[in-house]
């Protein structure tokens, strides 16, 4: 676990959160403060600060990530009109969580830019 981690603390169970799907080695739940009408984020189960890191690390584990998230995107009824899905990474790219994980947005247009 990392220390001080929100998103670890969420897969320890130590705090709740609204899952919508689990996996091995990955978790999909609802943002506390959803930026659209579905907003899931997934993350993989094992501490990767971003996606950069994820990649470099473990390619099949971001792999995994990516497939949770296309699953949930079926499962929220995303894929006809189409979704976004976006890791923030770093300061400038605007992450406050420093455990990696996707948004998973859709459920309205988002328009060409989402901050
Ligand atoms: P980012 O800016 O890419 O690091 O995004 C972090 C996201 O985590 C934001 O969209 C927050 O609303 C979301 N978030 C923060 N705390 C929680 C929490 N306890 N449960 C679910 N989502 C959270």
């Amino acid at each position: 676990m990392g220390v001080d981690c929100l998103f670890c603390r969420i897969v320890a169970g130590e705090i709740p959160a609204t899952i919508v799907r689990e996996t091995a080695t990955t978790l999909a739940f609802r943002d506390i403060d959803p930026k659209a009408p579905t907003h899931v984020l997934v993350i993989p189960k094992e501490h990767y600060a971003d996606v950069a890191t994820l990649a470099q690390g473990d390619p099949g584990l971001a792999g995994e990530v990516l497939h949770t998230a296309a699953v949930v995107a079926e499962e929220e009824g995303l894929t006809v009109d189409g979704f976004r899905l976006m890791f923030n990474t770093g300061p400038y790219g605007g992450q406050e969580v420093f455990h990696v994980h996707a948004h998973l947005l859709g459920g309205a247009p988002l328009g060409p830019m989402l901050c």
